[in-house]
């Protein structure tokens, strides 16, 4: 059961150093109780309690590592159902298959898509997370030859290594050393063969049931042994099956506290369908409701990038607005003649705004005011893009020793505040821009200092 902040409070040394980075004890309690900090930040706390509140803070969806280091994969960790009620955690993570009975081209041609593929939106970077390599004939030399070949080519790829062979997923976990694999997969055959391998090499392990109840059984079996890092595949290999399964884990791991299935899903798209479309759209179902890892059959740019694109959407911080920096961005190399423009930080407004003025070729300084995230016009009712403030952020921008002429360009839908801001501002020149971002291109190649 969670604990409140209080009974975390009593845990604590309660010397209010603020060494945690927060000012108090009971603040840094309430942080704890509500899952934004990690109790270990307190360096003072016993291990004893450190146990206590870690356990009972720990989310209903175990997290779990794929790899080492700054690429590594992160999956679960989740506390809700709806993204609305907190946010969503760790990003469905898209896994390309390859096998060692695929032709080299194949292989090549899937490997070298998933190091190209890569796409940046709102200044974040889009890509597939993980190469899953299989073992599809059991042989030891094939499916190592093949491990070794992604572990060479693909320096920042994560690993599933599939086999149905313990010794031949022992030897390419060996391989793989510090990349840390997540191994697929502990079924009735041999589960003590492989929670030992697991456990030995502290790689996460992949569960695969032949359904809901029978994943239970050996998610039971394996936390029984000491197993904490896993994943389950409920068997489910049709849209329909895969997404029920995820819903009910997701429902009794969250609502019920039902540990055995508080783990994230490993789904395989690529096996319900031979339709790349159909793929798709089935990924796209599974990305909305719940699956931590997607296998696909292979990555194309139409077809990765708006799935990329939709995870983006579901797995941003529905309370918190994507922002830029507040700071002076110049676009094709302006001088001290180029036009000064401005606009909020909200990050969507920046991309498209500068998307555009990129696309004019016209040198220009964009100016971006915090605005806490909010969009112009939201930010102008808020109080927080008005005359005043954005007065007094010009004079302290210092973009008045970048240019030589003193012309303001705001946001056509800003055009109220021209009169205010020209008081505040009395040595500038207040231009109102166009109000849609598409027609800068046209505006900045006729503007001329006035
Ligand atoms: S570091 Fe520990 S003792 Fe210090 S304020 Fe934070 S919680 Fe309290």
């Amino acid at each position: 059961m969670a604990l409140t902040g209080i009974q975390i409070l009593k845990m604590l040394p309660k010397k209010n150093c603020g060494e945690c980075g927060i000012p108090t004890c009971l603040a840094f309690a309430m942080k704890v109780a509500a899952g934004q900090i990690e109790i270990g930040e307190c360096p003072y706390v016993s291990d004893e309690a450190k146990e206590t509140i870690g356990e009972a803070s720990a989310p209903p969806i175990r997290t779990i590592k794929i790899g080492s280091g700054d690429s590594a994969f992160t999956a679960g960790g989740e506390t809700c159902l709806f993204r609305h009620e907190k946010r969503f955690e760790h990003p469905t993570g898209f896994a390309v298959l390859i096998s060692t009975d695929m032709a080299g081209d194949d292989v090549d041609g899937r490997i070298n898509r998933f190091k190209s593929l890569r796409y940046e939106r709102v200044g974040v970077l889009m890509k597939a997370d993980l190469i899953a390599i299989k073992d599809a004939a059991g042989d030891q030399g094939a499916f190592t030859g093949l491990v070794q070949k992604v572990l060479d080519s693909a320096e920042d790829a994560n690993l599933i290594l599939i086999s149905d062979s313990t010794d031949n997923l022992a030897a390419a976990v060996k391989l793989c050393g510090e990349r840390k694999p997540l191994i697929y997969s502990a079924d009735q055959a041999d589960i003590d063969g492989l929670a030992g391998l697991a456990k030995d090499s502290a790689c996460a392990l992949a569960v695969k049931g032949d359904n809901l109840d029978n994943t239970i059984e050996i998610t039971e079996k394996l936390t029984a042994a000491g197993l904490k890092d896993l994943a389950i595949d409920t068997g489910a290999r049709t849209l329909r099956a895969a997404l029920e399964d995820n819903v009910v884990a997701r429902r009794a791991a969250i609502n019920t506290k039902f540990k055995p299935l508080g783990f994230p899903t490993i789904m395989f798209p690529c096996e319900m369908t031979d339709d790349p479309l159909m793929e798709a759209m089935i990924s796209s179902v599974l990305i909305a409701k719940y699956a931590g890892i997607i296998v696909l059959s292979d990555l194309q740019g139409d077809i990765l990038f708006p799935l990329l694109l939709e995870r983006l959407n579901i797995f941003t911080d529905p309370q918190r607005p994507m922002v830029v920096q507040e700071d002076i961005y110049s676009i094709n190399g302006p001088d001290e003649n180029s036009p000064v423009l401005i606009t909020c930080n909200f990050s969507l407004t920046y991309f498209i705004v500068s998307g555009e003025i990129e696309g004019s070729n016209v040198p220009s300084w964009l100016l971006i005011k915090d605005t806490e995230g909010l969009s112009v016009l939201t930010a102008w009712a808020a109080g927080k893009f008005g005359a005043d403030l954005i007065a007094q952020f010009i004079k302290k921008s210092g973009i008045e020793d970048k240019v030589k002429h003193r012309e303001l360009i705001i946001p056509g839908y800003l055009a109220t505040i021209k009169g205010e801001l020209e008081e505040e501002l009395p040595e500038w020149t207040i231009t109102i821009g166009p109000r849609e971002a598409g027609h800068l291109p046209a505006f900045l190649k006729e503007w001329k200092p006035a």
